[in-house]
C-alpha cells in the first residue's frame, strides 16, 4: 500500500471514532446517579474563560487524534472558541451544578479549605473522564487500522492504552471513592493544599492532574507496582484583574508532595516556576491569543518539546516565559 493511500485510511478512520466518541454517552460520576453526563466545563466559560479570550477565542490543547497521526503533528495549541475547550463528561446537569456552585460565577475563595476540595474533585473529575474517552478512541481506533499499520507503530499504541487503562482500573475508582468520602463527611483536613492569588491575569487558564513526583514517577512505579500512585492537581483561574493558583492534594499523600509545600508566591521565580507546571504537566491549558502569538516559532516549538514529553525534562526551568 501506498503511504499517501495508507495516510488517507488512517484520517478516515479518525473522522469515523472522533464522531463516535462524540455520540458515546456516560453515566454521571456521582455514587448512584443514573442519568447520563452532559459536557460540562472543567474551566469555567464566565469570568475564568472570559478574562483570558479575545474575540471570544483562546489557544487551547489540540486533543483530537488527528494531533497524533495527521498532517498538524506540530501545533499542539490551537485555536478556539470558548464553548469548544475544557469540556469533559462527567456529571448529570443537578450533580455538576450542585456540586460545583460554590466556586462558580466569581465565587471563588481561594483560602476556603471546602473550596480548595471542590478543584480538586473537578480536576481528578476532569482527568478520569478525559482519560476514559481517550481509551475509547484509542480502542477503536486500534480495530479500525490493525490491518495496515506497522507493527512498532501498533505497539507504541498498546502500550499507551494499558497506561491509560492501569489508571482507569486501579487508581481512579480509589481517588474517587476518596473524593466522595470527603465531600459526604465534609471532613477537609484529608486534603491539604497551597493556594494563592496573584493580582494581576497571568493570561493562562488550566485544571489539571499529575504526579508530585514528577521526574522521580517512574522509578517509583517500577518500586511501588500496588501502591496507588500519589496525585496532585494544579487550578489556575485567571480572572479580570487577579489569578488564583491552588495546588492541592490527599493529605495521605504529603511525604511526595514537599517541593509543592514550599512554593511561596513571592519567591523570585514563581512565574517561571508556575509556567513550568502548566505547560509541562497540564493536559488542559488555555492561553490569552496575543500572548502565545507573541512568541517566536522556535520558542513555541520548544514549548512543544516539553509538552509532548511524557515527563518532566530535565533543564525545564528554560522554558520560555508564557505566562503574562
Ligand atoms: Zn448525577
Amino acid at each position: 500500500m501506498r503511504e499517501s493511500q495508507r495516510i488517507k485510511l488512517i484520517r478516515t478512520a479518525i473522522g469515523k471514532v472522533e464522531k463516535s466518541a462524540n455520540r458515546k454517552e456516560y453515566k454521571c460520576m456521582y455514587p448512584d446517579c443514573n442519568l447520563f453526563s452532559i459536557k460540562s466545563h472543567s474551566q469555567q466559560k464566565r469570568h475564568q474563560l472570559q478574562s483570558i479570550s479575545e474575540n471570544s477565542r483562546i489557544y487551547a490543547l489540540n486533543n483530537s487524534l488527528y494531533s497524533i497521526f495527521g498532517d498538524d503533528i506540530n501545533e499542539l495549541l490551537v485555536e478556539k472558541t470558548i464553548g469548544e475547550v475544557s469540556r469533559y463528561k462527567g456529571y448529570c446537569n443537578t450533580h455538576d451544578t450542585n456540586i460545583f456552585i460554590p466556586i462558580e460565577n466569581g465565587n471563588l475563595n481561594i483560602n476556603n479549605p471546602e473550596h480548595n476540595f471542590l478543584l480538586l474533585l473537578r480536576a481528578i473529575s476532569f482527568e478520569y473522564a478525559h482519560k476514559r474517552d481517550m481509551h475509547y478512541k484509542l480502542t477503536e481506533l486500534f480495530n479500525k487500522i490493525r490491518d495496515f499499520t506497522s507493527y512498532d507503530i501498533l505497539k507504541n499504541f498498546e502500550e499507551h492504552k494499558r497506561g491509560i487503562k492501569l489508571f482507569l482500573d486501579k487508581d481512579a475508582p480509589v481517588y474517587m471513592n476518596k473524593l466522595y468520602d470527603i465531600y459526604k463527611s465534609r471532613n477537609w483536613s484529608k486534603i491539604s493544599y497551597n493556594s494563592f492569588s496573584l493580582n494581576r491575569n497571568l493570561g493562562v487558564s488550566s485544571t489539571t492532574c499529575f504526579s508530585p513526583l514528577r521526574e522521580k514517577h517512574c522509578e517509583w512505579a517500577v518500586n511501588n507496582l500496588y501502591e496507588l500512585q500519589p496525585i496532585i492537581s494544579l487550578n489556575v483561574v485567571p480572572e479580570y484583574n487577579k489569578t488564583s493558583v491552588a495546588f492541592v492534594w490527599f493529605s495521605e499523600f504529603e511525604k511526595s508532595c514537599d517541593e509543592f509545600i514550599k512554593i511561596n508566591k513571592d519567591q523570585e521565580n514563581i512565574l517561571q516556576l508556575l509556567n513550568t507546571y502548566i505547560l509541562c504537566e497540564s493536559e488542559d491549558t488555555c492561553v490569552k491569543p496575543s500572548l502565545w502569538e507573541r512568541l517566536n516559532q522556535s520558542e513555541r516549538y520548544e514549548i512543544y518539546r516539553h509538552m509532548s514529553s511524557s515527563h518532566s525534562l530535565s533543564g525545564a526551568d528554560s522554558v520560555p516565559l508564557l505566562l503574562n
